[in-house]
This record gives structure tokens, C-alpha cells and sequence, in this order.
């Protein structure tokens, strides 16, 4: 049996700093955005990049919904976002009181198709919320132009992208305010749900450091309509442990990736990395015509896999009052025909070799 992820395991290799970390949390006796909250904004600030900030939420959808309400654009403003993304993205903008305008991505790299923005535009148009996804950035460089000719915040889903670099720069240092996810299967993963925001400005980063505690600066003086969203302080430990052996856990993805990409059979479609990307392979898939019978063809060779995503956000029955009609064929193509192969931190080079295997005699 080859599951398609392994969370035991993975976290297996950091077991003894956790329980170090949990000993000197119950020693101290100091529950909510303590020691370890800020100790972590701080190193993951600077693992970030040069000036960066970062504020720990409670998860990724908060950390989405608080970079688009300190952004502060008018009410029912229309946002851009990808129309293959996951469905948190979306959600943020709708949370956030506004409107969300699907782009289609590039068929090749999964990701916002820049020269299908300026068809999207309208005059409420007022941000877009660029998502790197499966680990790797968007081709920033037009959407950035693009922004800053038509005035639009920009601002990243970093959620799939911890250390994806474009141009050697890491995934949230380009837009106004970028959100992390750490829920426990991402590629800096809690044990249990977490998120922050990232951003260079500090006025904006003070704002939404008061916004996740109740929109305040100083106990019992609340300036703005805040929410409860702190990063919790013993998932703050936890993730100060394994954020300091991320790039450990992201090269053993890269290696297994690379594998995949030298042992499969050219009937797989794979991702295509833009040059000036690093991907660091939160998810690798490959796409498929008969997708649904390789999925069952490697299930029966004991092989987990994963769709992300069987159904396109536009179809989902809860974004039907707001899209319904709507049609984003290349999306759907992507939708159809993807499929995640194990490759994880927990998986060794002869498991991914058994999964070359299966998939080959497909
Ligand atoms: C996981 C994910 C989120 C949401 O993160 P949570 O911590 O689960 O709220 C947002 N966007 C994308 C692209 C994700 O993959």
C-alpha cells in the first residue's frame, strides 16, 4: 500500500522537538498569542524575505478574508481570481463583501493566464487575487504590469507555494498582502489549522495584526470591526520546528517530482514549470484523458491518489447564485482530466519507482 499522503509519518520526523516545544508551553502556562506566536511572525517574517512582516491567523481562509478587508477597496468591488483554484479563494472575496470574476488559467502551468485579464476587467474591478497552484508562482511579472496599469491591489494564495520562487523571489513578496495556509497537509503544515499574512507595509501590517484579535491595538480598545482569527499559540511551536526544516521537506518533493518526470511514459500529460519558477510540488499531477480509470487502475495496485479538484468552482452548488450559467471550459478540462500522485515527504524514491511502475502499465 502506497497511500497518497501520510501525516504520521511525515510528522514522525519531528516528534521529539514537539514534545519539547509542548513541555515548555505547559511549563509556561500562556495560552493565546504568546512567546511562540511572536516568535514565529518573526522567523517566518524573515524567512520570507527582506522587510517582510508576517501576522499568524487561525487559517488560510482568514488570512485571505483579512488581506481583502485591510485592503479596504468599496463594497461589491469585482475581483479577479482563477477560475481552477480552490474553493477558499473564492470564498475570501464573497466573505469580504465582494464579487468574484472567474479568469481561465493557462492549460499548461495550471496558473492565472495573464493575457486573459484584460478581458475581465470592469470598471468595479478593483484587485486580483492571484493563486500559485499546486507550488508554483504565477508569471507575476505581466499580472503585476497589468495591476499597476489599471490600479489593482494585488493579493497572493500562498497557500499551495511555501518557498516557490519566480525570478529567485519567494511567493508572497509581490502582492500588497499575501496569505498562508497551514493546514496540515500543506508543505509547511500545522498539526491542526493555522495561517498568516505576509506583507512589506507596515500600516497594513499593524492593521491586520489588530483585525485577527477583535480590531485592536490595546486590550479593551478596539478601532476597527475585527474578528477572532489569532494563530494559535501552540501551533505557532509547532510550526517554528518544522519551518526551520522546510527546505529539507521541499527538496525531498523536488527530488520525487524529478523522478516522476524521468520515469513516466510520455501518455502523461505533467505540469510545465515556467523557466524563471522554482515549483516546490505541494501537489504533482498529471493529466489524463481516461483519468477516473487510472485512478482506479492504480487504486487496485494498492496506489492513493487524489483529484484536486473533481468539480470547478463555478459548478459547485454553492456558488450557483452567484455563477451559475457561467463557463470556464479550460478549467473543466483540468478538472476532468487531473490526477495527484503520492509525493510526499513520507514517501521514499522506491515507493515513487513502484508508482512509476503502475502508472506505465496503464
Ligand atoms: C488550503 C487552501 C486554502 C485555505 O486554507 P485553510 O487553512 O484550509 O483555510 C486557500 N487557498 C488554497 C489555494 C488552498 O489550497
Amino acid at each position: 500500500m502506497i497511500p497518497y499522503e501520510n501525516l504520521e509519518r511525515v510528522n514522525a520526523a519531528y516528534r521529539v522537538d514537539f514534545e519539547n516545544r509542548f513541555q515548555s508551553f505547559l511549563d509556561k502556562g500562556w495560552y493565546i498569542l504568546g512567546e511562540g506566536v511572536k516568535q514565529f511572525e518573526t522567523a517566518f517574517g524573515q524567512h520570507q524575505g527582506e522587510g517582510q512582516r508576517a501576522i499568524g491567523v487561525a487559517n488560510g481562509l482568514d488570512a485571505l478574508v483579512l488581506c481583502l478587508k485591510a485592503l479596504d477597496l468599496p463594497p461589491h468591488s469585482d475581483v479577479l481570481v482563477p477560475s481552477n483554484t480552490y474553493i477558499a479563494s473564492i470564498l475570501a472575496i464573497v466573505q469580504a463583501g465582494h464579487r468574484p470574476v472567474l479568469v481561465e488559467p493557462d492549460i499548461h502551468t495550471y496558473n492565472l493566464d495573464p493575457h486573459l485579464l484584460a478581458a475581465a476587467l470592469t470598471p468595479q474591478t478593483k484587485a486580483i487575487l492571484v493563486v500559485h497552484l499546486y507550488g508554483q508562482c504565477c508569471d507575476m511579472d505581466p499580472i503585476l504590469a497589468f495591476a499597476a496599469a489599471h490600479h489593482l491591489k494585488v493579493v497572493e494564495d500562498c497557500a499551495q507555494s511555501h518557498d516557490a520562487t519566480y525570478k529567485g523571489k519567494k511567493a508572497g513578496n509581490f502582492g500588497h498582502c499575501n496569505a498562508f495556509s497551514f493546514y496540515p497537509t500543506k508543505n509547511l503544515g500545522a498539526l491542526g489549522d493555522a495561517g498568516a499574512v505576509v506583507c512589506s507595509d507596515p500600516i497594513l501590517a499593524e492593521q491586520i495584526a489588530a483585525l485577527r484579535n477583535y480590531g485592536s491595538h490595546k486590550k479593551y480598545y478596539n478601532e476597527y470591526l475585527g474578528y477572532n482569527s489569532r494563530l494559535d499559540e501552540l501551533q505557532a511551536l509547532f510550526l517554528l520546528v518544522k519551518l526551520a526544516r522546510l527546505a529539507e521537506l521541499t527538496q525531498h518533493k523536488q527530488r520525487l517530482a524529478q523522478r516522476y518526470r524521468e520515469g513516466l511514459k510520455s501518455d502523461f500529460i505533467l505540469p510545465k514549470v515556467l523557466p524563471q519558477n522554482e515549483h516546490v510540488y505541494h501537489i504533482f499531477n498529471v493529466r489524463h484523458p481516461r483519468r477516473d480509470a487510472l485512478k482506479a487502475h492504480l487504486a487496485a495496485a494498492g496506489i492513493g491518489t487524489e483529484i484536486h479538484y473533481p468539480l470547478a468552482p463555478h459548478q459547485q452548488k454553492a456558488l450557483q447564485p452567484l455563477l451559475a450559467g457561467q463557463s470556464y471550459p479550460i478549467s473543466e478540462e483540468i478538472h476532468a482530466t487531473t490526477l495527484s500522485l503520492p509525493c510526499s515527504f513520507a514517501h521514499s524514491l522506491a515507493e515513487i519507482d513502484q508508482v512509476i511502475e503502475a502508472m506505465n502499465r496503464f
